[in-house]
């Protein structure tokens, strides 16, 4: 295993586990994916709270990324940031287009370009196509989950990229988590429409209220699109119960409820 950099970096041990390393930088607090930090022409981060860390707040042209940027060497201006509307559609980066209106989902293949979701409980999943250098980042919160999001993104990636699904590393950033995801039968039965084959194993029921798994329902979906089980890493962490180190919505208190975490893919220069 790579060793982390140690350029005066002290590596926390708070929401460390084996797919997962906490970093305390300077500018910045973040988690490092070793499944991604084995491929040294891929860079991948997910920016959380933290006393230096600067909040980020959806859909705002004020944001200030130079703090993340700097700690991971990436040019802020590189940046690009699909609208992220709770859609189903996935587009491909290009030099012209960078308002990605009614997008969800980002791909490329082009060097030095970061491409960024930003999510307090929804699911972040960063992809990397390494036989075709392509990367992909697909926000899907329970409303993309439900119009299968992640397929799009995978399917994406075989149509620009001639990607094989068999050679994609899908990880999947913390989220809210099955015991914190608690909903009511409108959006149980939704789930059970879609998910039929799979509704029983990913839902808890107590009583009028249902717990949904929507990381599995994530993962299961990449399976079925052909990405190798041993290939998708769950971060395994919840953002709800870790709110006091992650951005969360439903964790959060009232006045930070608008703050997001970033969850960054680039292939670098
Ligand atoms: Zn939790």
């Amino acid at each position: 295993m790579k060793i982390p950099r140690s350029c005066g970096l002290a590596v926390s041990k708070m929401l460390d586990n084996e797919n997962v390393k906490h970093i305390i930088g300077e500018q910045a607090e973040y988690l490092l994916f070793p499944a991604l930090e084995k491929y040294p022409e891929l860079g991948a981060a997910f920016a959380i709270k933290g006393a230096r860390n600067y909040h980020y707040e959806p859909n705002s042209d004020e944001v200030d990324y130079s703090g993340i940027a700097k700690e991971l060497n990436i040019d802020a201006e590189s940046i690009v940031i699909p609208f992220q509307e709770h859609t189903a559609t996935v587009a491909e980066f290009d030099d012209v287009v960078r308002d990605f209106k009614e997008t969800d989902g980002l791909v490329t293949a082009k060097r030095g370009v970061t491409l960024c979701t930003k999510v307090a409980d929804c699911i972040s999943l960063l992809i990397y196509d390494p036989v075709h250098h392509a990367i992909g980042n697909i926000h899907s919160g329970w409303r993309g989950t439900l119009q299968k999001i992640a397929l799009n993104g995978v399917k994406k990636m075989v149509e620009e990229f001639d990607t094989n699904p068999a050679d994609l590393v899908c990880v999947l950033c913390p989220s809210i988590r099955q015991d914190h995801f608690e909903v009511d039968a409108d959006v149980y039965e939704e789930f059970a429409n879609v998910f039929p084959q799979i509704i029983d194993e990913v839902t808890i029921q107590k009583g009028n209220k249902y717990y949904i798994d929507t990381v599995r329902c994530n993962t299961w979906m990449l399976e079925r699109a052909g990405v190798g089980a041993e290939n998708i890493i769950d971060s395994g962490l919840c953002t709800v119960c870790h709110s006091n180190l992650i951005n969360s919505f439903r964790g959060n208190v009232e006045a930070e409820k608008h703050f997001r975490n970033l969850a960054l893919i680039w292939l670098k220069v």
